[in-house]
């Protein structure tokens, strides 16, 4: 880099920062955060344990058949659920609690914590959607995983004050089956890349998709077949800790 492109960028800083006045939130990396301990992307361990987690739900097709999937090769799930679905069909995270996985908060809105993200922000959308859960009488984890996986240090400070962990995903175990890429990449994704103490990230709420449930018919008998017990994010929490 030369003295003009020094320059340049030093002026590009300081005119974003002015720009993004006193909100516009930082970012450390995964390696901070994960010496901090204040955000899990996976949990590296001996034991053949699994998390698979859904997000955006609960959706009224899709839910229950993966729950009914769940059952049948005895896998617990972690559901990632938006408040605004919650207010449609409070009787499936209510099923989902009753048959042993954990719910956790995926905001209200389902928002992007992107650039101007204000600490009140954040916190309203955690918090309308954990006064709903307590409304409906439902035992929420204290997981937290920002839409989209967009964190930043004021994300994971109010989920930190609000007594939330932010969890996100392993990266070799994004199924991106939001984006309906077909489901043998879903399988092939997951399969792949299986390795102890990975987080799956999918999706139980995907407008008109079929994908993931008919993806999981596959994932789950093969991972069972290899020796995985497929676990909610505390027990996988809790097995990387006593290592
Ligand atoms: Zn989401």
């Amino acid at each position: 880099m030369n003295a003009f492109q020094i320059k340049w960028l030093l002026l590009s800083l300081l005119v974003s920062s002015v720009i993004g006045g006193f909100d516009l939130p930082s970012k450390h990396d995964r390696s901070y955060y994960e010496q901090t301990g204040d955000v899990v992307w996976d949990v590296p361990m001996k034991e053949k344990l699994i998390a698979l987690t859904f997000d955006d739900g609960p959706n009224p097709i899709a839910t229950p058949l993966i729950l009914e999937l769940l059952k049948t090769y005895h896998a617990k799930g972690t559901f990632f659920v938006v408040g605004y679905r919650l207010d449609k069909y409070p009787d499936l995270v209510k099923r989902e609690i009753r048959e042993s996985h954990e719910v956790a908060n995926h905001t209200n809105l389902h928002t992007y914590f992107k650039k101007n993200t204000s600490k009140q922000a954040v916190r309203a959308e955690i918090q309308s959607l954990s006064s709903k859960f307590e409304d409906h009488n439902i035992q929420e984890s204290p997981w937290f995983r920002p839409p989209g996986g967009y964190y930043n240090d004021i994300v994971v400070q109010v989920a930190k004050e609000l007594g939330y962990h932010v969890v996100l995903w392993s990266w070799h175990q994004d199924t991106k089956d939001w984006s309906k890429p077909g489901v043998d990449k879903i399988i092939a994704k997951v399969l792949d890349n299986a390795r102890n103490g990975d987080i799956v990230l999918m999706h139980d709420h995907v407008g008109g998709s079929m994908q993931t449930v008919e993806a999981l018919k596959k994932i789950l008998p093969e991972l069972q077949r290899r020796g995985f017990k497929m676990v909610t994010v505390s027990e996988l929490v809790s097995h990387g800790i006593m290592e």
